[in-house]
């Protein structure tokens, strides 16, 4: 199995692929653009979340919480207010305040690092929070996870010298590199979204320039250790600064942004961002935003695309399906599925029906394994196991079965290594 069809060929639309597997419901009583999380999703994202945290947590980054809403007053000194407010809910009226659902995490952890007096010897200080946020796309362009009003964002933001800019970049692109490696979403090109000679941008034009000198220098550097082709665009940056940006290529040649590095001189100032020098002084500071393994929803609809449903095993949602052939071996296939979920496993048992709609039913749900005990495999202690993603069938032992599936579940291979089948076992 190819991941990535040649023209021409069928197309996993990552809704279609949603009929077969539950990872998400919508209903108009709750909204458009406001997908509910079915288990088989709550357990993709719970991977990626845990993902995303061991990440951070290698990085050096400390976690935080911050409310989805503030004052209207947050948003007009972030600029968001007069730059993006098409894309932002209305106010909402509450006495004598307006509060807003926001539009990014960046101002409220602005105000985090601004909570205390902060000293050079601190920096760089790196915030993480998987954080929703909120855009108010219009109902016509809603689709699926890929475009909602509630976006779920692996948001990181460091606070830093200027002397540690170029550093503190080449991490975050590296890991956000690396992010997608696990995931094995082939990044197909790093963009340095830069600006236009629009007003749309604040800030300086020679900070500006500054700016992206610093992101086209540091990803040179990345990026000349092999890597994706590094590509200029103009216009393509954030009003408040110039940006990485990961693209990834769907399975119809659409490219989306996966995840970012923005610099950014200007909420700095906007939110009077400093730190005590060596010197004595007060300086400002540098923000950096950055992501890894990027928006829940949009990384889910990019998975299930790119893998046609088969998601890699430490990601699935059913890991191991266990059918007994008949009656008499529930009891063995029952007991196989407490060994796997005791060794922290995803395992299901399917019992009623016939075996080839059992069966069937589990290539269905993209069930990563399939594990078949029949009146042999229980007498004997084994399983009969089939990997659709290697083409691995044959005979195992059970516990080799179980820790070969549970290695591969540690290690997040992208595929599982078999043992060689024994076939003078029998
Ligand atoms: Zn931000």
């Amino acid at each position: 199995m190819t991941s990535h069809p040649e023209p021409g060929r069928p197309v996993h639309d990552h809704r279609d692929l949603n009929a077969d597997m539950s990872i998400f419901a919508t209903d108009p009583m709750v909204g458009a653009g406001l997908p509910l999380w079915l288990p088989a999703g709550a357990v993709i994202r719970q991977e990626l979340e845990q993902l995303a945290r061991e990440i951070a947590e290698g990085d050096g980054c400390l976690p935080v919480y911050s409310p989805v809403l503030g004052k209207r007053a947050l948003y007009e000194r972030s600029g968001h207010w007069e730059k993006f407010s098409e894309d932002m809910f209305p106010a909402m009226r509450l006495g004598g305040d307006e509060l807003v659902l926001r539009p990014a995490n960046c101002p409220h952890h602005a105000m985090i690092y601004a909570a205390e007096p902060r000293s050079y010897r601190q920096l760089p200080i790196r915030l993480n929070e998987l954080a929703p946020m909120f855009r108010a796309e219009r109902s016509g362009v809603i689709s699926g996870l890929r475009r909602v009003r509630q976006i779920s964002l692996d948001d990181t933001h460091v606070f830093c010298r200027p002397d540690q800019t170029a550093a503190e970049v080449a991490r975050a692109l590296r890991s956000a590199l690396e992010a997608q490696r696990v995931l094995d979403l082939p990044v197909d090109y790093v963009r340095l979204s830069r600006r236009d000679a629009s007003d749309h941008y604040l800030g300086s034009a020679s900070r500006w320039r500054d700016a992206e000198q610093v992101l086209r220098s540091a990803a040179t550097d990345v990026l000349a250790a092999g890597g994706p082709a590094l590509v200029e665009a103009v216009g393509q940056a954030a009003f408040y600064g110039p940006k990485l940006d990961l693209q990834v290529r769907d399975q119809r040649g659409h490219e989306e942004t996966i995840a970012t590095v923005q610099l950014d001189f200007n909420q700095p100032d906007r939110f009077d961002l400093t730190y005590d020098a060596a010197d004595g002084t007060r300086q400002r500071v540098v923000m950096i935003h950055r992501g890894t393994v990027g928006a829940m929803e949009r990384v889910v609809a990019a998975l299930l695309e790119r893998h046609s449903g088969r998601l890699p095993l430490w990601l699935a949602p059913v890991q191991v399906c266990a059918l007994p052939v008949s009656a008499a071996q529930d009891d063995y296939a029952h007991a196989l599925v407490d060994e796997l979920r005791a060794a922290g496993l995803r395992a299901r048992l399917d019992t009623d029906g016939s075996l080839g709609a059992r069966i069937r039913a589990s290539r269905r749900r993209r069930d990563n394994i399939i594990a078949v005990a029949g009146p042999a495999e229980a007498s004997a202690d084994l399983v009969h196991v089939t990997d659709p993603s290697t083409d691995f069938t044959g005979p195992l032992e059970r516990a080799t079965f179980v820790s070969t599936v549970r290695g591969a579940h540690a290690s997040r291979a992208r595929r599982i290594t078999w043992p060689t089948l024994d076939t003078d076992h029998h």
